[in-house]
């Protein structure tokens, strides 16, 4: 039997068509950075987008699904950057093929097409496949045998090539608690000479047994248990199917070649490096780790930029940074001395893009933000490996072999010397680095930064309070089956009969004034926070009726918290509200329609940041409040004040253009072919609502579930606000419309005509006014100086009438009002040229407080005065010191009260010091 001739995407695709086939629905790949899930820095499986399903809190249109998953294995529980580039099929980034069933198809059909398209399809020795099976190595649960009947039944399966193994291999678990089950590998035997343990003679090849002869490419998880708590297993009633295969690894097998980074997919990637480096296939083969490793990273970087996560210091953005530096490294030991990331990124782009057309469409952001960080770390990187090698050596010739992690969080900290680098380095010379300790620095260090934490925790307890109202309201028929109905788009009032008041978690009948309570309805106008958009306040109340005095609760805030469910959260202002009641429930209209404005704003300033600073400028976030708006988006430096006015007035003429709004329903993946933004880390369903705008030629053309204007011009007027920097090539641009932007103007217009009226003149002429005043302002500063200069000459020369002679020497002692620090110094300078040998102390009032100078010329120096030590004597009954030279002293002091008598003791002090 020969295997099929199929390229890397042609066997992506022969994946995806085997399970349309088989009734599945394609689901695109959702972002490495997991929608709405704090607990995962990156998507690492294909179940990620997922989750919910399983959780119970999302319900799709769909009961079968397949999909290729982009994912990242380099954190947390699921980390491979160690293997990657020393063995044939780990990577950061790789694809994950799966299909999925909802509780619809389970193992029977699960294995069976496994086995169907591994063997029939693409003409697999069915001799060299090995299935393991669980069998709980504790004996709680129970074992699968189901599973393993279903693999002896397929045709030509060796009956003895199923085995068995414990929780660690073939149990999966979402988490602590949560859906779980036994899973089921497929394993492909690849032939003695492919193991790799060889030389080791207690080896002994088999599936599971550490070696690389047995490839373990397809895993297959039954999710039939929800678990409660260590020790409690409940059959869930609805199972379904997971499954995940490394793309790399089936086609590395289906082409014949013995590594994943000889595929087609991966082996251009170390062509175009060997051309940077121009070495001859030998050298090539020598040197095949840094080929691997580079080839790994800059494909994940790719997709990592691509998904919005551009180089920075924290989280996802550090792991950015950190492939970015690691392959430059790796870059070194091969003589790839300049930037050179870019080239191998062009080479993945060239790949992927048709599948994957995020890549092209982010195209120049990706190859600048590499090339950036490259150039970035170069900087530095000489002098950061130098000081580790020092370390490195000190530590070599010492007992401990493991660097302190303070020393490698250094290095990170001043040379930008990644953990995963020093680490390296350390490893290639046999020692290790205290890695703990690292990350107890690092965490010390964002703490004091201010720098949140990413690993949160996930908080599910509350889902089954609302699950249970949920079956209860659809039981009695008061609920509809697919939950509460949500229309934000329509009315903004409606009618509707209470379903349920919960207070403190607990279902109550009827709640009381200043009650803070959550409400069910079966329908909502009210808007739930999504998309950056914030969430509806407004009221529901039931006005008073035949003698009844009707109630009130003010709405403060909306949350979804279980599948269906959709909860109005507020304050009882009046009356006694009861489940079962009619009521009215109102969004606060005005409200509301600014932060309509605010988000089709939003779309518009999207568009003009593309359009000036070009396409780079990719969404990062976003906040629509009703009294601003907030824009993160990607760019590496900050926006000019001319291309703020560039982007301001674009906006603008957007608005006076009026054009109306589309707003379509339409397949996800129709929108996203058709060119539709969609944003990082956001997670979408099948059915997506499109915003277009722009009539006969679209503009902007967005997946959006957010509140629009209809017309561009309801936006009234759009100004920027602010303009600052947020994360390292994140930018954000703050701004107002309509109302807020109204209230803006007629602010700035007030202050500016009342600047006129004080400056008696008109606003246009406000500006040259200004600046003519603040010119003669500065003339007469400067006039001022010398004036006080003038009168402080004038009073000194009279002063030294006042010139006492103390043991021979000349001693003057003077106030000088008004005198600054300079004019005393001038003044002591004056003093020195009218008398070659003698001593002055000089004092001025500087806004009541006196400051001394005194000064002592040469010749007495060496007969022991210190003009220092003088001044500091006099200053201490004032309360004050001061200091220095020899010849030249200055002080300060507090209380002006005693000046006169200060100065006085001067020719004491002379007096005492000469005769000594
Ligand atoms: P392994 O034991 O080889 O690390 P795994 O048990 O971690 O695999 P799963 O979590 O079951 O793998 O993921 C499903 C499939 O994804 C695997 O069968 C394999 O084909 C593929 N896979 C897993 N990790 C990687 C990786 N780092 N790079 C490429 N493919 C991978
Ligand atoms: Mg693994």
């Amino acid at each position: 039997m020969t295997l099929p001739s199929l390229s890397g995407n042609e066997i992506r695709q022969a994946f995806i068509n085997f399970f349309l086939e088989r009734g599945h629905t394609f689901v695109p790949s959702s972002s490495l950075v997991p929608g709405g899930d704090q607990t995962l820095l990156f998507t690492n499986a294909g179940m990620v987008q997922f989750k919910d399903i399983f959780l119970g809190t999302d319900k799709p249109p769909y009961v079968r699904a397949t999909n290729s998953q982009k994912c990242m294995r380099v954190a947390g529980k699921h980390n491979d950057l160690e293997d990657v580039g020393r063995d044939d099929t780990h990577h950061t980034f790789f694809e994950m093929l799966g299909n999925w069933s909802f509780g619809d198809y389970y193992k029977k059909e699960a294995i069976a097409w496994a086995w169907e398209l591994l063997t029939d399809v693409w003409n697999l020795p069915k001799e060299n496949l090995w299935a393991t099976c669980f069998e709980d190595e504790r004996g709680e649960i129970e074992r699968d045998d189901e599973a393993a009947d279903y693999w002896r039944q397929q045709s030509g399966f060796d009956p003895t090539h199923v085995l068995f193994f414990g929780r660690k291999e073939n149990f999966w678990e979402m988490a602590e608690t949560g859906p779980c089950g036994p899973n089921s590998e497929i394993h492909l035997d690849i032939g003695p000479e492919h193991c790799n343990r060889q030389d080791d003679p207690e080896h002994i090849c088999g599936v599971n047994q550490g070696c690389s002869r047995y490839l373990e490419l397809w895993n297959l998880v039954f999710i039939q248990y929800n678990r409660q708590d260590a020790h409690t297993l409940v059959t869930l009633p609805a199972k379904h199917v997971d499954t995940g295969m490394g793309l790399d690894r089936i086609v590395s097998v289906l082409q014949g070649v013995d590594s994943n980074y000889m595929t087609d997919l991966l082996s251009p990637l170390l062509d175009t490096i060997q051309r940077l480096t121009g070495n001859i296939q030998e050298e090539k083969n020598l040197n095949i780790t840094p080929y691997r490793v580079i080839a790994d990273h800059a494909r994940a970087i790719t997709f990592l930029i691509a998904d919005g996560v551009v180089p920075g210091n924290t989280g996802r953005n550090y792991v950015s940074r950190m492939i970015i530096r690691r392959a430059a490294r790796f870059g070194t030991k091969i003589g790839l001395q300049e930037p050179f990331l870019a080239k191998v990124a062009e080479t993945v782009i060239r790949i992927y893009g048709d599948f994957y057309p995020e890549l092209r469409r982010n195209r120049a952001a990706i190859l600048e933000n590499i090339t950036r960080e490259e150039k970035r770390f170069q900087r530095t990187v000489e002098a950061g490996v130098n000081k580790l090698e020092d370390q490195l050596h000190q530590l070599a010739g010492s007992s401990t072999k493991i660097l302190p992690g303070e020393q490698a969080f250094d290095l990170y900290a001043t040379y930008g010397l990644p953990l995963e680098i020093t680490r390296d380095i350390a490893k290639e010379q046999g020692l290790g680095v205290d890695e703990d300790a690292f990350r107890r620095a690092l965490e010390r260090h964002r703490i004091a930064s201010g720098a949140g934490d990413v690993f949160g925790q996930m908080g599910d307890d509350e889902v089954d309070i609302y699950s249970q109202l949920r079956s209860e309201l659809q039981a009695q028929g008061k609920l509809a089956q697919d939950g509460v109905t949500y229309d934000p788009y329509g009315n903004l009032q409606i009618e509707s009969p209470v379903l349920s008041l919960v207070k403190d978690e607990r279902p109550i009948n009827e709640a009381h004034p200043g009650d803070q309570v959550e409400v069910l309805l079966p329908k909502t106008p009210f808007y739930v926070e999504a998309g950056g958009q914030v969430s509806d306040t407004g009221k529901i109340y039931s006005p008073p009726l035949d003698g009844e005095p009707g109630w009130e609760i003010r709405i403060e805030d909306m949350r979804k918290p279980a599948a269906g469910v959709i909860i109005h959260t507020g304050t009882v202002i009046s009356g006694h509200p009861r489940v079962g009641d009619q009521a009215i429930a109102c969004v606060d209209a005005q409200r509301r329609r600014d932060i309509m404005r605010n988000h089709t704003a939003t779309h518009l300033l999207h568009y003009q940041l593309r359009q000036v600073l070009g396409d780079h400028a990719l969404q990062a976030g976003s906040l629509v409040a009703p009294d601003r708006l907030r824009f993160d988006f990607t760019h590496s430096e900050a926006v000019t004040p001319d291309q703020l006015t560039h982007i301001e007035s674009g906006v603008n003429q957007n608005i006076l253009d009026n054009d109306r709004l589309q707003i379509v329903l339409k397949p996800l993946q129709q929108a996203i072919a058709e060119g539709a933004m969609a944003l990082f880390g956001e997670k979408y369903a099948e059915t997506v609502r499109t915003i277009t705008m722009g009539d006969p030629e679209p503009f902007s053309y967005e997946l959006c579930g957010g509140t629009h204007v209809s017309e561009t011009g309801d936006i009234g007027l759009f100004l920027i606000t602010n303009e600052s920097s947020v994360a390292a090539g994140i930018r954000r641009i703050e701004a107002v419309t309509g109302r807020a932007a109204y209230r803006l103007v007629q602010h700035r217009f007030q202050a500016l005509n009342q600047a006129a009226s004080i400056l008696d003149t008109s606003p246009e002429q406000v500006p040259d006014l200004m600046r003519d005043l603040l010119a003669e302002m500065s003339e007469a500063r400067k006039q001022i100086t010398a004036l006080r200069h003038d009168l402080a000459t004038l009073e000194f020369d009279r002063s030294l009438e006042q010139v006492k002679t103390v043991a021979g020497v000349p001693v003057l002692t003077s106030i000088l009002p008004g005198a600054d620090a300079e004019t005393l110094r001038q003044m002591s300078d004056r003093f020195r040229q009218r008398y070659p040998s003698g001593v002055a102390v000089l004092a001025s009032l500087l806004d009541g407080r006196p400051i001394l100078t005194a000064t002592v010329t040469e010749d007495l120096v060496e007969r022991g005065l210190h003009a220092g030590e003088l001044v500091k004597a006099v200053a201490r009954p004032l309360g004050g010191g001061g200091g220095g030279r020899p010849t030249l002293g200055q002080a300060g002091g507090k209380d002006a009260g005693k000046l006169n008598q200060a100065l006085a003791s001067v020719t004491d002090w002379v007096e005492s010091k000469l005769k000594a």
